[in-house]
């Protein structure tokens, strides 16, 4: 409980001291949710006007490097406040509350330098994050999977239990409901493949870190590399819950889906990042709130 108060703490300390972002957690609590079943999870639907500024974001190499990273401390706002966290090996990270929320107490996890996004030797610090704050589920967006930020290395991070595809994969490991079909194992560690929602969906359970990063590179290995690219695509939640690590993986075949660059009814302004694939879709237009469609959605994400 201790661990929770700190965060929950810092959360209020840095809205108190900082109009903007406490502007956007106080809308938060205004905005318009739907639900659906996409696959065979329930998904909400969160219109969330202020996250416009994520979803068109401009992500070429050249937009990237014209603009000033928002997660270097030299960039961040006087406002901004910070809470130290040191992964493996010597790296740094400053936990950041993200000034434009999506969950309450959301947080990022940024690199304390400017390095690449990658998922390669970080796995470790996620889980050590997750044993740390354990009511918090923390997720990665590979660079070309929803990451705002693709040129600097950063988690983010939630309260437990508010992302749909979390809740049903603790609900199937505790009924051991056949949706989850294991499909490896390794020491104390399973694989398991989700079969609902949409096709590339594995759970990763453990005992140890050790025995999970194992299985997490071996099923990393096993997934394409699209050219030009470093990593499969994938978005990745990682928390602890009754005395075991979990982790989901959600392997993307792109990031905008064909919808997000056409000019016609089907046109959504939508870039599916991990809250998306996690079952909470954010929708920055109103118009695409009221209209969207099961279908539309179900597109989205095959
Ligand atoms: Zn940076």
């Amino acid at each position: 409980m201790m661990k929770m108060d700190v965060i929950s703490k810092f959360v209020g300390d840095q809205l108190s001291r900082w109009t903007l972002a406490c502007n956007n957690f106080r809308a938060l609590k205004n905005m318009k949710i739907k639900t659906m079943d996409i696959g065979g999870l329930q998904v909400k639907l969160q219109f969330n006007p202020a996250r416009m500024i994520s979803s068109a974001a401009k992500l070429t190499k050249e937009d990237i490097a014209a603009r000033k990273c928002f997660l270097c401390r030299e960039n961040r706002p006087s406002e901004q406040i910070m809470i130290k966290f040191e992964g493996r090996k010597g790296k740094k990270y400053h936990i950041l509350v993200n000034p434009y929320p999506i969950f309450p107490d959301h947080l990022v996890i940024a690199m304390a330098t400017h390095t690449e996004q990658s998922i390669w030797k970080r796995y470790v610090d996620m889980l050590d994050l997750a044993k740390k704050y354990q009511k918090y589920t923390f997720f990665y967006n590979g660079p070309r999977s929803g990451a705002s930020a693709p040129d600097h290395h950063h988690f983010q991070g939630a309260p437990q239990e508010l992302i749909p595809l979390e809740m049903d994969v603790d609900r199937c490991l505790t009924m051991k409901d056949p949706v989850l079909e294991q499909v490896a194992s390794l020491q104390d560690a399973e694989l398991y493949h989700y079969r609902r929602f949409t096709t590339g969906v594995f759970v990763v359970r453990s005992d140890t870190a050790k025995s999970a990063a194992k299985l997490f590179y071996r099923l990393r290995d096993c997934a394409d590399i699209p050219e030009g690219e470093k990593e499969p695509l994938i978005n990745l939640f990682s928390y602890y819950k009754d005395g075991e690590f979990r982790s989901i993986v959600v392997f993307r075949s792109r990031h905008r889906s064909h919808h997000y660059f056409s000019d016609g009814p089907d046109h959504l302004t939508m870039s599916p990042g991990c809250a998306d694939m996690g079952g909470v879709f954010i929708v920055p237009v109103q118009k695409e709130f009221e209209t969207i469609t099961q279908e539309l959605l179900s597109e989205m994400v095959a």
